[in-house]
């Protein structure tokens, strides 16, 4: 795959322009030169091979060859609820939520939550966001929620197909035992703040499958991936490339 490039702008001619961190990129740490290849992205799907035309101090303009639209997201549309932890670990999670085929992010304000994103803060996980796809050659981006109380998630995610909450309590049951969920219908998924839901929040959620991720005690990111893991696994076997059919 050739170096990718984001632009944020809809890429509908035979031209386009990078700016911002993405032309910074390409000048100052990739050194591009014009005349180089790359491809862009605009999160509509679809990948652009493309020609640097010319180089500025903060601006590459380049010619857009072609568009080929290239799927590479999940069959299921995955919702993450995730009390988010701190610091790195953020970044960590949506990175590897991307990698995974994530649809949705949406950070969880939770009573015993030891973060809750400030706009800055958002506008910094959607950063990492195009970096991953960048990385990992989605063409759609995950979408970065803004942060929700979590009854509101629960009100929100209200007649969907599967509501698993990861929970050690009695009635969960182990992941490996789930069934496949349909493809055609999305799953929305919950974890915990560093120090776990409380009783009242919990009741919020009396109608959601409970899943236990074993009976260690995972960190918030990990079991946030765990359950991603388990989906976008089951969408693998399911989600065949085409040409690998068969073989
Ligand atoms: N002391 C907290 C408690 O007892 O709930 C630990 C919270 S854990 C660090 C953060 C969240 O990760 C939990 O609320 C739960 O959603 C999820 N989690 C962690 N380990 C899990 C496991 N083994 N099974 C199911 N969920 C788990």
């Amino acid at each position: 795959m050739d170096r990718r490039f984001f632009t944020d702008h809809p890429i509908l001619h035979d031209a386009a322009q990078l700016t911002g961190p993405e032309a910074e990129h390409l000048i100052r740490v990739l050194r591009g030169q014009v005349g180089d290849a790359v491809t862009l992205f605009d999160g509509s799907g679809g990948e652009f091979p493309a020609r640097i035309t010319s180089l500025g101090r903060s601006v590459v303009d380049l010619a857009v060859l072609a568009r080929h639209d290239v799927c590479r997201e999940l069959a299921t549309s995955i919702t993450l609820g995730v009390a988010l932890p701190k610091g790195d670990r953020q970044r960590w999670l949506v990175e590897k939520a991307v990698e995974l085929g994530v649809s949705r992010l949406v950070p969880l304000i939770a009573r015993r939550g030891v973060a809750e994103p400030g706009q800055a803060a958002v506008a910094r996980l959607g950063r990492y966001v195009i970096e991953a796809s960048k990385q990992c050659g989605r063409n759609r981006l995950l979408q970065i929620a803004a942060p929700l109380p979590w009854e509101q998630y629960c009100r929100q995610a209200d007649g969907a197909a599967s509501r698993l909450l990861a929970d050690f309590g009695p009635g969960a049951i182990p992941l490996a035992q789930l069934s496949a969920p349909d493809p055609t219908r999305g799953v929305w998924l919950a974890v915990g703040p560093e120090g776990g839901f409380t009783d009242e929040e919990l009741a919020a959620a009396a109608d959601w499958q409970r899943v236990s991720l074993g009976p260690r005690i995972l960190r918030v990111e990990t079991a946030a991936l765990t359950l991603a893991a388990f989906f976008s696994l089951q969408d693998s076997v399911t989600n065949v490339p085409p040409g690998k059919l068969g073989s």
